[in-house]
C-alpha cells in the first residue's frame, strides 16, 4: 500500500485547493450557504446571500446543499491536518490511509475500514467500539 508522505504536500494542498473551489461554487449555486456555514466564512456569505436572490430551492438542490456543505468541512479540516502535517492518518485508528483513496478523496479524514463504520454504524457506539478491538487484535 502506498501512503502519503510529506514530499506529497504540495499536490495535495492543489488538490484540496481544488475541491475547496469546487464546492464553493456548488454552495453558491444552490444559495443554501449562509445556514450552516462554518463561522470562517461568515464574511462571503453575506456577499452570497445578496447573490442569492432567487429562493424557490428545489429539495435536490437543499440535499446538494448539505452535501457540499459537509465536504467543505471536510476539506477545510483536511487543509489544517495539512498545514499542521498531519495529513494522510485515519483519525480514528490512525493508520496512514492508502494514498489511492487520498487521491480520490483528498477530504477523507478515515481509512477504509474506519469510513465502513461510520456509513454502517452511525449511532452504534458500542458496536463500533469491539470492532476497533478486535481488529487491533488481529493485526
Ligand atoms: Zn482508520
Amino acid at each position: 500500500m502506498d501512503i502519503y508522505t510529506r514530499t506529497l504536500a504540495p499536490r495535495f494542498t492543489k488538490l484540496l485547493a481544488k475541491r475547496e473551489s469546487e464546492l464553493r461554487t456548488i454552495l453558491r449555486s444552490t444559495g443554501d450557504f449562509a445556514a450552516a456555514a462554518p463561522e470562517t466564512q461568515a464574511r462571503e456569505v453575506l456577499d452570497f446571500k445578496d447573490m442569492a436572490v432567487e429562493e424557490t430551492q428545489s429539495v435536490v438542490d437543499e440535499a446538494k446543499a448539505d452535501h457540499a456543505l459537509e465536504e467543505l468541512e471536510q476539506v477545510i479540516a483536511a487543509r489544517k491536518r495539512l498545514a499542521e502535517q498531519a495529513y494522510g492518518e485515519c483519525l480514528d485508528c490512525g493508520e496512514p490511509i492508502d494514498l489511492r483513496r487520498l487521491m480520490a478523496m483528498p477530504a477523507t479524514p478515515f481509512c477504509t475500514g474506519c469510513q465502513d463504520i461510520h456509513e454502517h454504524g452511525r449511532g452504534v457506539g458500542a458496536r463500533r467500539a469491539t470492532l476497533h478491538l478486535s481488529k487491533g487484535k488481529n493485526s
